[in-house]
């Protein structure tokens, strides 16, 4: 969600304070928001909690043309070393309960990964798949996470949005698209503010075991204590693979990518798919490396790997 609206330099400090309120940071440092731990600072950050809240910020910074981008969890993004020159919205909007039966009311900065759990404590099953993926509830929409065959589009039953007009509205799923990682939100830019979810009865036990079953593959695989932002490119569509998808590590792992490193970033030696931060990466060094194992797969395969990781400012 970045608008190519240039900062307005004539707001002072006071005057952007007495626009957005007291809560608005300057110069916020943003590698702490983000798995990767890398990049420059937020020229402003607010953190939002309500509809309401997301609806007024819209507005307000559409009439004083500061541009803005969302920030969930920040388990799938990569922010410039040189920053954003504009105002970082944080969706902090919290809740989690069951409506009903089957219904689970959930608030957009809520961890996907409680999600699943309180589905599992409440005998839901349907959320299985999204178990070790990092972020909010938010992200996942915007990108449709998904894993083991699944992906959150599967269970949505109504969503709350605010659009760029800075209108609320509920929508269903149909409304969002959703596509192989894909929904309209990455065009229309509308925020989630929550989602309520449709799962079905289940059997305890068993929702808890293949839980436990898919973190334990995860383990293996994948760098579990988030120094990445998983998988960083898109696997390719292929009706003939399992789940409809040729895996872009495999190719990753053909081209000879394992291990490969420029600066403190490396290709994950498990997973030829995932880059690690080693603890003294920058995001141009993330950077650098994503564009060699492109370049690596196009030369080998004469595939053109998509991002999944989404860029933030300049690079
Ligand atoms: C170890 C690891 C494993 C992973 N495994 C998987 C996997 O198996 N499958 C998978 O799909 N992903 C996986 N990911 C990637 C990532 O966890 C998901 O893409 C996640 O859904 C991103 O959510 P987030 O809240 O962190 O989003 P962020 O990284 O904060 O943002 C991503 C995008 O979502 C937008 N966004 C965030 N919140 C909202 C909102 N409320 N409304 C509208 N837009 C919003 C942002 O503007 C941004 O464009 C993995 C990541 C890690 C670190």
């Amino acid at each position: 969600m970045v608008e190519n609206l240039t900062v307005k330099p004539s707001l002072s400090r006071s005057e952007m304070i007495e626009a957005f309120g007291a809560e608005l940071d300057f110069d916020k440092e943003l590698g702490s928001f983000t798995t990767f731990k890398t990049g420059g600072s937020a020229r402003y950050f607010l953190k939002v909690n309500s509809a309401k809240a997301v609806s007024e910020t819209i507005q307000t910074s559409h009439r004083y043309q500061i541009p803005l981008f969302l920030v969930g969890g920040g388990s799938n993004l990569l922010v410039s070393d040189s920053g954003f020159d504009g105002l970082i919205l944080k969706i902090d909007v919290k809740g989690l309960e069951l409506v009903s039966g089957n219904l689970i009311f959930c608030g957009a900065g809520e961890n996907l990964m409680a999600l699943v759990d309180f589905s599992a404590d409440n005998s839901l099953t349907g959320l299985e798949f999204a178990s070790g993926i990092f972020g909010s509830v938010g992200g996942a929409i915007f990108g449709n996470a998904g894993a083991y065959g699944g992906e959150i589009a599967d269970i949505i039953k109504e969503i709350t949005l605010v659009d760029m007009d800075g209108n609320i509205k509920k929508v269903d799923a149909n409304y969002c698209e959703f596509g192989y990682r894909d929904s309209l939100l990455k065009k229309s830019n509308e925020v989630v503010i929550d989602v309520l979810f449709e799962l079905s009865a289940g059997e305890k036990t068993e929702i808890r075991s293949r839980i436990d079953e898919i973190l334990a593959i995860r383990e293996k695989k994948h760098p579990i204590e988030g120094n990445s932002a998983g998988s960083f490119f898109k696997n390719i569509p292929d009706p003939k693979e399992k789940y409809g998808k040729l895996p872009a590590g495999r190719l990753l792992e053909q081209a000879g990518c394992k291990g490969l490193k420029v600066g403190g970033a490396q290709v994950y030696e498990k997973h030829a798919n995932i880059i690690v931060n080693r603890g003294n990466a920058t995001s141009s060094d993330i950077r650098k490396l994503a564009d060699i194992m492109k370049e690596r797969v196009s030369e080998k395969f004469g595939i053109l790997l998509e991002e999944e990781v989404i860029q933030i400012g300049q690079f």
